[in-house]
């Protein structure tokens, strides 16, 4: 194969990392766009260093068969690649359903990082994963640089500061970092989610399990949240609003694949919180937690600071892009065989991430 990575457009993060390079020059060349790691602090050399050429950008695009990116590339680059090349990045079909169809006038295969499946065997391979735990991390810290006040309990000299209340709303991948971000930090943590199951996990790491009884779980689900009924809800709101209103700082990370974030803090909750509080929202890109949240920006209402943004990961480049270099290897361990790729269907992490086969949509009969 030839692999290539292009300095992304739109995003800080590069898709190979020099110590991934390495390990995969044995049956493959590899193309790094000039620059590509600027962001990153990786300098081209580094990445020559390690076995890479490095090319102008329309080299890397017109000779790549296998071409790695953090986000989607754009048609005109897809367009560019050698006939029956493929791509591997994170495209998101849940939440656009045309995207693969878009994808299909193009002779390509096209895997989507993102539709790996949620198994064991798949955990080195989950880029959500890696940059929901990101996430997660950084939320807290965002949080506690807009927070005016401190996070632990000190006593000084002056008197005592009691520790700031931190809740974590979905305690998934994201929600279980920041748990233990924000107890590392000294606060008090108290975490919600839908899925019971969480429980022993959130209490684990030495947070409060705020509990609404009467929740649904569905295995179906592959480990995904699915929408609660109108009882559940209302119940869920009004011990929100509880728990919300004594909070300095607020966590969101709830999401359903697919569908738009739940709305879990109304506009009257986030009035109801003490001035000066912060809350981050993870979920802005499927439309909020919060009602208020403004997609990747920061405003401020009657006192309370609402951070929209679900890409926290991309503040931290050097280890998102790490993590998502390991994820892609441990991928292409199972899709190449000796440089080749080996198209196996009957694979379910190639059938599972698999989206464009050969121009063909193979998402539609999923
Ligand atoms: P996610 O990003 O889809 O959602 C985040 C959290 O929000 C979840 O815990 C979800 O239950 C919760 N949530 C959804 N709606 C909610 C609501 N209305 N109120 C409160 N909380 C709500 O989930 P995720 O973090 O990506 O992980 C989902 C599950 O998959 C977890 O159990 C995780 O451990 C599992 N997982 C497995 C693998 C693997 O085995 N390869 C990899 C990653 C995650």
């Amino acid at each position: 194969m030839i692999i290539g990575v292009l300095k992304e457009e739109a995003d800080t993060r590069v898709a190979l990392t020099p110590d991934v390079v390495k390990k995969l020059t044995e049956h493959n060349q590899i193309l790094i766009e000039a620059g590509a790691g600027g962001n990153t602090y990786i300098p081209d050399a580094e990445y020559e260093a390690a076995g890479a050429t490095i090319s102008q950008r329309n080299d890397v695009i017109s000779k790549s068969t296998l071409l790695l990116s953090i986000r989607p590339p754009a048609e005109d680059i897809l367009s560019k690649l050698p006939q029956g090349a493929s791509v591997i990045s994170s495209f998101r079909p849940y939440e656009d359903a045309t995207v693969p169809e878009k994808l299909s006038k193009f002779p390509i295969n096209v895997f989507s990082m993102d539709m790996m499946p949620r198994i064991t065997m798949a955990q080195d391979k989950d880029v959500l994963s890696s940059m929901a735990s990101m996430a997660g991390y950084r939320a807290v810290l965002e949080a506690a640089t807009h927070l005016p006040r401190y996070f632990p309990m000190l006593t000084t000299a002056a008197g005592s500061i009691p520790p700031a209340k931190v809740l974590i709303l979905g305690a998934g991948v994201a929600g279980l970092q920041a748990i233990a971000t924000a107890k590392r930090l000294g606060s008090v943590v108290e975490a919600f989610d839908t899925r019971a199951a969480v429980r022993e996990e959130v209490q684990s790491l030495g947070a409060k399990f705020v509990e609404v009884e009467g929740s649904r779980d569905d295995k179906a689900a592959g480990g995904y949240a699915v929408e609660q009924t109108e009882e559940y809800k209302q119940k869920q709101r009004e011990l929100i609003f509880d728990r919300a209103s004594k909070s300095d700082v607020i966590i969101t990370t709830a999401l359903l694949r697919g569908k738009k974030a739940p709305i879990l803090i109304t506009k009257e909750m986030v009035e109801a919180m003490k001035p000066g509080s912060v809350i981050v929202d993870l979920a802005a890109a499927g439309g909020g937690n919060c009602e208020l949240t403004q997609n990747d920006a920061t405003i401020d209402h009657h006192g309370i600071t609402i951070i929209g943004d679900s890409t926290l990961e991309a503040k931290m480049p050097m280890h998102a892009s790490l993590l998502f270099a390991k994820n892609v290897f441990n991928f292409l361990k199972v899709l190449l065989k000796e440089g080749e790729l080996q198209l196996d269907m009957e694979n379910q992490l190639i059938r599972g991430t698999c989206i464009v086969q050969g121009g063909k949509n193979m998402y539609e009969v999923k």
